[in-house]
């Protein structure tokens, strides 16, 4: 069965606005899978780690038939093509792309969590979610846009609307 399936994206290294849009690009060759909508790009401070760039986030939304499992590794492989070294939690990186939602499943496996275990308190995943989703339900936690309001977004700011 299809399901759409939220991936958020990020970057702070080597051109993250072109890391992003190879990110999107990425997840619109992803076989069984369409790239139904991309959000603007956002830009956001650092969080966990202070002392590094700052980041650039959006959110992708796909419609799928690949499982969870099979999305989630073919992510992990877009991230090694994109030069992805994990140093140490938090680090800076060429590009992140976490599975934020999957439908509504939830899911809690070794290596898979979903909903993302930390995207209902991340304005950097919020602001970008809402402008494509706002309506969208994270299990456990409510709907995007009520979330987005309780949350500071103080450290997020549009970098690129959306232009289509
Ligand atoms: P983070 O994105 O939280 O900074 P990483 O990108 O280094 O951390 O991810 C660490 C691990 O988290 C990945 O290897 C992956 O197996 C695991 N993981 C568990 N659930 C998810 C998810 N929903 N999306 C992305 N990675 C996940
Ligand atoms: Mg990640």
């Amino acid at each position: 069965m299809r399901e759409a399936a939220y991936i958020a994206l990020g970057s702070n290294l080597e051109e993250p606005q072109r890391q992003l849009q190879a990110g999107f690009a990425a997840l619109a060759r992803l076989p069984d899978t369409q790239l139904v909508a991309q959000s603007s790009l956002y830009r956001s401070a650092p969080v966990g780690y202070a002392n590094q760039p700052d980041f650039v986030n959006a959110v992708a939304v796909i419609h799928t038939t690949l499982t969870p499992r099979t999305l989630l590794d073919a992510l992990l492989s877009i991230e090694r093509m994109h030069g992805r070294v994990r140093e140490f939690p938090n680090a800076p990186r060429t590009l992140d792309l976490d599975l934020a939602l999957y439908g509504e499943r939830v899911i809690n496996e070794p290596g898979l969590t979903v909903p993302h275990p930390r995207m209902h308190q991340r304005a950097f995943v919020l602001a970008p979610l809402a402008e494509i989703a706002p309506d969208a339900q994270v299990p456990g936690h409510g709907r995007v846009r009520d979330l987005l309001a309780a949350v500071d977004v103080a450290s997020v700011s549009v970098l690129k609307a959306i232009t289509t």
